[in-house]
């Protein structure tokens, strides 16, 4: 939930608010911005806020939240959550333009998708992209523009996966797709070597000679064998017979 402070705290209502009743307010919004309008039941709304006094909490639903058909809202973070997704909605409609025009004209321009727009884009979505390369440094890639990072870092993994992968989720919570791209890499690369490593270790079996008691232990397939006595004839008072553990492999 993005919080616009400067907005928050001209708020009239907030002005005037004691810490205890400002907290409940945000765990309110909170919960309405994951979970959508606030059930409208005066018990589920003080648990939201942490168990906060009834008669703070209806207090609060009057002052800074409206009755819907669906529960309490909050009317500010309505607009804000609508503007978000529109938003979002027309950074990948972009994103994605970008890249088709991109790969059909095989990169004539440096990267900036605003200029990757096909001319009869309204002015209106060009308007969104410039706010949007003002307010961050965040677009969503291209597949080419991805090949050609991915080649240039001298990455393994796959590149075309990495742009799939976060093309269908949107590039949500994706601040830099290059830093992802990082973080990626690493991931690919340790999944790459967990099995190879697993198979080094496997489990060594021997059976008791004495009571015919199976044991089993991990072992690195390095090791030629192991002893350990028997547990089974230590539990039941006898002398320990010594098990010789094996890679059953071998
Ligand atoms: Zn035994």
């Amino acid at each position: 939930m993005p919080v616009y402070i400067d907005r928050l705290m001209a708020d009239r209502n907030v002005l005037f608010m004691d810490a205890e009743t400002f907290g409940a307010y945000m765990l309110l919004l909170f919960s309405e911005w994951t979970d959508g309008p606030l059930p409208d039941d005066i018990n589920m709304i003080c648990k939201i806020a942490k168990d906060i006094d009834q008669s703070k909490a209806e207090a609060l639903l009057k002052q800074c939240f409206r009755k819907d058909k669906l529960g309490f809202v909050n009317d500010t973070l309505e607009e804000i959550k609508t503007t978000q997704q529109d938003l979002h909605q027309k950074r990948v409609d972009a994103g994605a333009k970008g890249g088709k025009s991109k790969a059909q004209k095989k990169i004539q321009k440096p990267s900036k998708a605003k200029a990757e727009l096909e001319p009869s884009s309204s002015n209106k979505e060009v308007e969104v992209e410039e706010e949007i390369d003002s307010s961050s440094t965040t677009t969503t890639p291209s597949i080419s523009e991805v090949q050609e990072h991915f080649k240039m870092s001298g990455y393994k993994s796959d590149p075309e996966t990495f742009h799939a992968f976060n093309e269908s989720r949107g590039w949500k919570g994706i601040e830099s797709w290059t830093a992802a791209a990082v973080l990626w890499e690493k991931r690919e690369k340790k999944s790459d070597k967990a099995p190879a490593e697993a198979e080094e270790w496997i489990d060594f079996v021997g059976t008791c000679s004495a009571c015919g008691y199976t044991a089993k232990a991990r072992n690195h397939i390095s090791r030629p064998h192991q002893k350990l006595d028997c547990q089974k004839c230590c539990l039941e008072g006898r002398d320990p017979s010594e098990i010789v553990l094996k890679n059953p492999n071998e």
